[in-house]
């Protein structure tokens, strides 16, 4: 029995009205397990009228009372821990104990955002002139919308709408119609935690909900997360809508291995950040770039039978490394790419391909696929594949090693393994890249930092969590103040001035 799938408006889940219906897979066996209604601009419209009229309520509930049900929410989370990895593990393809990790990851933005009564005060001068006072408040924006990818069903929203929600505004989020379950689950968890109605609303839907957002007057700001493309397109349209936007998109992450690394650490951290997840990370390393002979050849040497001996398996086994990829079309997309690095001249290793899954024959999986003497001139380099793919890319010497991640159109993460802590700290400085790691391979801040990439793995100025979120959920007001104390100074022509 397929499921039909709704909105969530008003504190309310509402059905579709549009006729327009999006297929939600479970990966790992291939079958259709939901329909997802895709809006059309009349239901965005409705589920942002709700937003606007919650929202001048809860701008004046007290900064406290609004971290509070962040709080409950928090706990609501761990409750639930078991029952919603279950649901995004089957929905994304992604392991029950690394679906785990996307709602952790969410929940310790949730964390911080209880601390926005803090973060959001402004600063005051005493006596900045005669009988005059200057203080700085921040005040929500007002209605804001998230547009979030596949990958993080849970993590991203709540990378969004926590520290926006805290902060006073009202929010409407589009998740990814490839798996919109756990973000449905989410708003109703906010509910039981105490949110009013209208707050939060989840609007499923494709293209034409993101342009209705984009176009929405009403909508003050937009926090995207997907693809550049799209990134860019989101960005370009909701700035000329005269909205605050920022819009993370794609990338191409490098591990530098530089020969003094330790190797079997260097490839132990490969094969993770390399292939966990079936690759469907932004933060997952896709070019590993050994310096040097000796070191390339150490390292593939060593990568072989690991990749090799990978364990794939449907979401909700206990020990497979990753699962199936999100759809069949996301699978084919990422074969033609393999197919793609062999015309290009690019030598593969360890062929995943062909790999099938006993006892789930109809499921989107793949084997992890190893590339070597990969060059920069490839499009398997130039491109996100998005999928369990790891490039070798050879680089003679450190300095083309730096070259490599500085000259790609993508600046996500990076990472460098080494034991020498002045290449570490050279590396760290030099490279044109938003996320660094040394010897760490997946470098996503904790939720107190923020996250973001350079170049085109960014669209606009704050980051994403951490003390930007509220700088991007709020705006400044500045008030200067005078309590005249009986002196009468007369009308005063020229600009005033401190002199
Ligand atoms: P996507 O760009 O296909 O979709 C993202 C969102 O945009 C979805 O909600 C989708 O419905 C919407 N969308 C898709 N096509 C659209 C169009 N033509 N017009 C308007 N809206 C559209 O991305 P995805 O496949 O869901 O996610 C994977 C991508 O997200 C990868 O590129 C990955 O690197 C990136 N990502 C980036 C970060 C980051 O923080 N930089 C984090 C996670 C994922």
């Amino acid at each position: 029995m397929v499921q039909e799938l709704y909105h969530f408006i008003g504190g309310k889940r509402t059905k579709g009205r549009s006729g327009k219906f999006g297929d939600v897979f479970w990966p790992m066996t291939g079958e259709v397990a939901a329909k997802v209604p895709l809006a059309d601009a009349s239901e965005v419209w409705d589920a942002v009228q709700n937003a606007k009229a919650a929202q001048i309520g809860w701008a004046a509930t007290n900064p406290q009372r609004r971290a509070r049900v962040m709080m409950k929410f928090v706990d609501l989370l761990n409750r639930d821990m078991e029952t919603l990895a279950l649901v995004l593990a089957k929905e994304h393809g992604k392991t029950i104990p690394d679906a785990k990790g996307d709602i952790q990851r969410g929940l310790e933005v949730a964390e911080f955002a209880i601390g926005a009564p803090h973060l959001m005060k402004g600063e005051y001068t005493e006596g900045a002139g005669p009988g005059i006072d200057i203080y700085s408040l921040r005040q929500p924006l007002g209605v804001v919308a998230g547009i979030t990818p596949f990958n993080f069903p849970a993590m991203i929203p709540m990378w969004k709408f926590a520290p926006a929600i805290v902060c006073g505004n009202a929010f409407v989020l589009k998740p990814s119609e490839r798996d919109p379950s756990v973000p449905l689950m989410l708003a109703e968890l906010m509910m039981e935690a105490g949110l009013p109605p209208g707050i939060l609303n989840v609007i499923n839907g494709d293209k034409t909900a993101v342009d209705a957002l984009l176009d929405d007057p009403e909508i003050a700001g937009i926090g995207f997360v997907g693809s550049t493309p799209i990134a860019e397109y989101v960005y370009k349209r909701g700035t000329a809508n005269g909205k605050r936007v920022h819009a993370f998109g794609g990338a191409k992450n490098h591990m530098i291995i530089m020969p003094d690394a330790d190797m079997d650490q260097a490839v132990d951290a490969l094969i993770g950040a390399g292939y966990g997840s079936a690759g469907e990370r932004c933060m997952a390393v896709s070019v590993a770039v050994p310096v040097g002979q000796a070191t390339a050849d150490a390292l593939v040497a060593k990568l072989i039978p690991k990749v090799e001996s990978l364990k794939i398996g449907p979401s909700t086994s206990n020990d497979a490394d990753f699962g199936p990829l999100v759809t069949k079309a996301h699978l084919q997309k990422v074969r033609d790419y393999v197919d793609l690095g062999i015309k290009e001249g690019a030598k593969l290793k360890v062929d995943g391909r062909s790999f099938k899954m006993q006892g789930y024959e109809n499921g989107f999986y793949m084997g992890g696929c190893l590339f070597d003497n990969v060059t920069s001139d490839m499009r398997i380099y130039k491109e996100e594949i998005f999928g369990p793919v790891l490039s070798v890319v050879r680089a003679k010497d450190y300095a083309e090693a730096l070259r490599l991640p500085n000259e790609h159109e993508y600046g996500n993460g990076v990472a460098i393994f080494t034991r020498d802590g002045d290449a570490a700290r050279d590396f760290t400085a030099k490279v044109n890249v938003g996320m660094v790691g040394v010897n760490v391979p997946i470098p996503v801040p904790l939720a107190y930092y923020t996250f973001g990439g350079w170049k085109r793995s960014m669209f606009g100025d704050l980051n994403q969590h951490g003390p930007d979120a509220m700088r991007f959920y709020t705006r400044t007001k500045t008030v200067t103040s005078r309590w005249p104390s009986g002196t009468k100074e007369g009308a005063e022509f020229s600009i005033p001035t401190m002199k």
